[in-house]
């Protein structure tokens, strides 16, 4: 499936009931693919739908209008536990705060959603969650909790986990946003590697207009519209 669509959105709109009489619409009829392997960052102000649309396509939400098809599948026609199942193989999220337990070590955080999934660990799931941390340079802290890890490492715990079940399309929402420039770089440094090595489709919320001059790609939303989406142009490429 060379260069398919992993996602293809086609005019979603999504409106809340604020308890108005009329309800307030903020993403006004969305058009996007992303193609398998792509990395792309999405830029917008503050308020503009950034994270509502990212709810959307994490299957989090659903739209008001319009089409949404995830690897192939139409959600408009899924139950929720058909949407549940799907989100669980085929999405992974990293927000700015993780969301990871504390108390746990980084290993258990990594297995949790396998666990989730299957119910108890096997050694192929133990191995698997080795080998993400190791990808995210954290082996020799498997142990440790995550509550005792840097901002920058416990991100990098979270990048793993989201990356447990090998999902096609990884949402990052703000993923950098409470790390310093350095822990920043690490953090986009270990979201290129993993898009290198599986092939996994990246979209990635970001403020940060060096960052998203690292993605392929910068789809730009403004008042709940796509206003502009093209390559990233790089000197000698
Ligand atoms: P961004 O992530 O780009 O900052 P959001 O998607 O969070 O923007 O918000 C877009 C708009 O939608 C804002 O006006 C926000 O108040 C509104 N909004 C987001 N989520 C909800 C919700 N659950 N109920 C009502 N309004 C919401
Ligand atoms: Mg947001």
């Amino acid at each position: 499936m060379a260069d398919a669509d992993v996602l293809r959105l086609e005019g979603v709109r999504k409106s809340f009931n604020l308890g108005l009489p009329t309800e307030v619409e903020v993403l006004h009829g969305i058009d996007l693919s992303l193609r398998r392997g792509e990395f792309v960052a999405l830029i917008g102000p503050s308020g503009s739908g950034k994270s509502t649309l990212l709810n959307l396509i994490g299957l989090l939400d659903r739209p008001t209008a319009g089409a949404l098809e995830l690897e192939g599948h139409d959600t408009r026609v899924l139950d929720d536990a058909a949407l549940t199942r799907l989100r669980g193989h085929s999405i992974g999220f990293i927000f700015q705060h993780h969301h990871l337990i504390g108390a746990f070590t980084a290993a258990e955080n990594v297995l949790m959603p396998q666990l989730l999934d299957r119910g108890h660990p096997d050694a192929a799931m133990r191995r698997s969650a080795e080998t993400l941390l190791d990808r995210v340079g954290l082996l020799p802290w498997r142990d440790a909790r995550v509550g005792n890890l840097s901002g920058g490492q416990q991100q990098r715990v979270a990048i793993a986990r989201a990356l447990a079940m090998a999902p096609a399309l990884v949402l990052a929402d703000e993923p950098t946003g409470n790390l310093d420039t350095k822990s920043a770089d690490g953090v986009f440094d270990v979201l290129r590697e993993m898009n290198r090595v599986n092939r996994t489709t990246f979209l990635i919320v970001t403020h940060d207009p060096r960052l998203a001059q690292r993605c392929d790609r910068i789809v730009e939303v403004v008042d709940g519209n796509v206003v502009s989406d093209a390559a990233v142009v790089r000197d000698g490429r």
